[in-house]
């Protein structure tokens, strides 16, 4: 099949073969958006590592500042409490500059329109590479089965998720618009549902609830029947397919995900299995236009980004919980 050309300009394990040893990428300023938060911060982390300097934007809606206090030391990184709602200026002479776009939870159709835009803008003036972390929300409950990026998706348009699906579908507009008309250069990511260290302990999302559920010995909350389905990404999965696409020369959109596909039910029983094999469930109502199946095709992402996940969810879970207990511990 055929290879395109993409410069892997950055040294980690999986993506380096073909990189000589010891080869950086020059430094760059990278502002992130949603940085002090799950994904973000793990992403600041990764940029740093590889050496490059990291302005955090974030208004600490979900995230915490204890997700980057290990690097408020470092004089490569800077923390700004900031709404992207809001219009911001940053001066900045480097051309390389990451934007990732990361409003978050319950999402309110307002974060997601008015911060890509405003983010785009920026990314305008400043001559600078726009990432958006869109989702894989944007397909709905999907009719294709597993979902590839072709796939225009089915998603009702005044129903209660609709302020997040069709937030994130008209970020995907706008990034495009930027990119057709305003020359900016753009990438896009559809995440599918990560989990990992740091994520938000309370923001209702099913592995977090599971997880933190079963270390405080509460019932498990199953939604509806349990068999609708979800295929769950390690963070640190995540991270490096965000950088492959970063660097890379494809605008996307790319699935990012774990094709690994569970029942609510079967994530359940990975969780006692993990945590408590006393852990029982409780059934719940589920919420309206709830999404029957989700899995990714990734096949795109694994030709043109060279990238495919590593972690299975029996790996990764037992690294989330152990960051959760004590944070639980904590409380
Ligand atoms: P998160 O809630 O942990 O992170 C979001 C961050 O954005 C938080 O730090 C929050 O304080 C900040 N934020 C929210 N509104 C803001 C605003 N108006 N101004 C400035 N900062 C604001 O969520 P996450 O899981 O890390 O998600 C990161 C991105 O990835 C989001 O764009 C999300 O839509 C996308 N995504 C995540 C998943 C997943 O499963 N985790 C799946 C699909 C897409
Ligand atoms: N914007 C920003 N920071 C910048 C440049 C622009 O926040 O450095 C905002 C700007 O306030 C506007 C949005 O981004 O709301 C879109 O900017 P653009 O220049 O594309 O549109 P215009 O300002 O012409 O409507
Ligand atoms: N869910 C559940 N129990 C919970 C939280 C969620 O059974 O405590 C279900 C929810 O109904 C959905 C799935 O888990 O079918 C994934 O929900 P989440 O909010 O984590 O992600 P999304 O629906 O955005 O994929």
């Amino acid at each position: 099949s055929h290879v395109p050309d993409r410069r892997p300009l950055f040294s980690f394990a999986s993506h380096t073969s073909s990189v000589p040893a010891g080869f950086h990428p020059p430094p760059r300023r990278v502002v992130v958006t949603g940085g002090a938060g799950f994904v973000g911060s793990h992403l600041v982390d990764r940029l740093l590592e590889q050496g490059d300097s990291v302005i955090v934007v974030d208004n600490f809606f979900t995230g915490r500042k204890d997700n980057v206090a290990h690097h408020l030391r470092n004089p490569r990184f800077e923390l700004l409490r900031h709404d992207v709602v809001e219009p911001i200026l940053l001066e900045n002479s480097v051309l390389h500059l990451y934007i990732i776009k990361s409003g978050f939870l319950n999402n309110y159709y307002k974060t997601n329109v008015m911060g890509t835009l405003n983010m785009l803008g920026l990314a305008k003036r400043i001559g600078a590479r726009f990432l958006l972390t869109s989702t894989s929300e944007v397909y709905g409950d999907p009719l294709e089965h597993p979902q590839k990026e072709t796939y225009w998706g089915h998603v009702n348009p005044i129903g209660v998720r609709s302020c997040y699906d069709e937030g994130k579908r008209t970020a995907e507009t706008l990034t495009m618009d930027y990119h057709r008309g305003g020359g900016v250069e753009v990438r896009i990511a559809r995440i599918f549902n990560t989990y990992g260290p740091r994520m938000c302990l309370d923001d209702g999302r099913v592995v977090s609830n599971f997880v933190a559920q079963a270390l405080r010995r509460q019932p498990m909350t199953v939604y509806g029947d349990g068999k609708q389905t979800r295929s769950f990404q390690y963070v640190s999965d995540l991270v490096a397919g965000l950088m492959a696409l970063m660097e890379g020369d494809h605008i996307g959109p790319f699935n990012l995900g774990n094709p690994g596909e569970f029942t609510m039910l079967e994530l359940a029983q990975v969780v006692k299995e993990t945590i408590d094999p006393m852990a029982t469930i409780e059934f719940k109502p589920n919420t309206a236009d709830d999404p029957h199946m989700r899995k990714p095709d990734i096949t795109k992402a694994k030709q043109l980004l060279r990238w495919e996940p590593k972690v299975s969810l029996r790996e990764g879970l037992p690294l989330m919980v152990k960051d959760f207990r004590q944070r639980i511990l904590d409380e």
